[in-house]
């Protein structure tokens, strides 16, 4: 089993030390176990670690690799924000197994963030889907990235577009399978207001048409969260037929059979 989508706690919104997530995942039947914490930018830098904190990050993970040999194949990642001045070189040239692209904020609106729910008031659906999707699109055009994060993370609190989703989502697609990003089954909806996995079930099975490969993660923020919605997510990739998953090792990417 899979899963490459953890924080810990130098992201100040996560708790539990990087070996009690290990334990948990072995616990949960993981195999193959991913860090992937917020990297450090200048926006907003109180949701993610600094930059004089990547080395410490980088050590824990390197570290656990050595005392969960045999017990779990660990891999070190970021989860990076696309956006306007949040890439840096620092973070883009560390020496990780591979990186999340992740789009959390439109215009500098963190609209995850229950903080600043009221902007939707303000929001057209459509037109906000639309410039969420093109913001995805320019990730995956980047070619910079090995995942696309939650790829539908603006339905967190139930913001739903008027068009179908898989419409205003198409060329984003296309961006991905260009890119050869492969697309997370992200558990963590299933906790939030929308309660369901990211992404829905049409993009699912759009990806899968155009054979963009699929991987999984719990975006654990404590280690309870590891592993929650597995069995949901599990059984609606056996149900698609989908038996192998993707993983990323030096941005290498693998599979690993989930059948
Ligand atoms: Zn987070
Ligand atoms: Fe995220
Ligand atoms: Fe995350
Ligand atoms: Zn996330």
């Amino acid at each position: 089993m899979v899963d490459l989508h953890n924080h810990t706690k130098l992201c100040n919104h996560a708790s539990g030390e990087v070996r009690e997530y290990c334990m948990r995942a072995i616990e949960k039947g993981m195999k193959i176990y991913g860090f992937s914490d917020h990297a450090p930018m200048t926006f907003e830098p109180e949701y993610r670690m600094r930059f004089e904190e990547m080395a410490l990050y980088e050590g824990w993970v390197n570290e656990a690799k050595k005392d969960f040999t045999n017990k779990l194949e660990l891999y070190l990642g970021y989860e990076v924000d696309f956006g306007e001045g949040f890439l840096d070189d620092r973070v883009l040239q560390a020496d990780v197994d591979y990186f999340i692209g992740s789009i959390h904020f439109i215009q500098g609106w963190g609209f995850d963030n229950p903080a600043y729910l009221a902007k939707y008031q303000e929001c057209d659906p459509d037109t906000t889907w639309r410039e969420y999707f093109s913001l995805v699109e320019q990730m995956a055009n980047t070619k910079l990235f090995h995942i696309i994060g939650h790829l539908d993370l603006l339905k967190v609190y139930n913001f739903f577009p008027h068009t179908e989703m898989v419409k205003l989502a198409l060329n984003a697609l296309d961006a991905i399978k260009e890119s050869g990003m492969a697309i997370e089954i992200n558990t963590a909806g299933l906790r939030k207001p929308v309660g369901e996995l990211y992404p829905s079930l049409t993009l699912i099975q759009e990806a899968l048409k155009k054979e963009i490969p699929l991987t999984l993660g719990s975006d654990a923020h404590a280690p309870e969260h590891v592993g929650v919605g597995y069995e949901q997510a599990l059984g609606l990739l056996h149900k698609l037929g989908v038996k192998k998953v993707a993983y990323f090792s030096k941005k290498e990417l693998k599979y690993a059979s989930i059948a």
